[in-house]
């Protein structure tokens, strides 16, 4: 191969690998953050209670926030305190885009891999022409 074709065909291989470096840039960006996180989901709940003659039995439900987390293999559910509702939904919501990025980063990792190869295929040659 003629160092110009080899420079034709490392010019989409580079772009590609210029772009994915900003998307992966761009996804590390909850990894730079310094706030504590919570994990678990937070999320509004409308039920039943038990009484029998409640206002909720005639459709008009209450309603609450509860967290919602996952320990030792263990679904686990906390109701959220009114004063600690806007506080666990930011830690909450920080904690998701942490493992958002984490997922992302593994995709992107293999892309990445992926057109490393395509560049290896490219540049290589064999010291030895038999
Ligand atoms: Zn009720």
């Amino acid at each position: 191969m003629t160092h110009k074709e080899r420079r034709q065909k490392l010019k989409p291989l580079r772009r590609q690998l210029q772009q994915l470096l900003r998307e992966l840039q761009q996804t590390l960006e909850p990894a730079f953050q310094r706030t504590a996180i919570v994990k678990g989901n937070v999320y509004d709940r409308a039920y039943r209670c038990q009484a029998k003659h409640c206002v909720c039995q005639r459709g008009q439900l209450h309603q609450d926030v509860g967290l919602t987390w996952s320990a030792g293999g263990r679904h686990r559910f906390r109701q959220v305190p009114a004063g600690r509702v806007v506080e666990l939904r930011r830690k909450s919501r920080d904690y998701l885009r942490l493992r958002q990025a984490r997922a992302e980063v593994t995709v992107l990792s293999k892309k990445i891999t992926g057109v490393l190869d395509q560049i290896e295929a490219v540049r290589r040659e064999e010291a030895f022409h038999e």
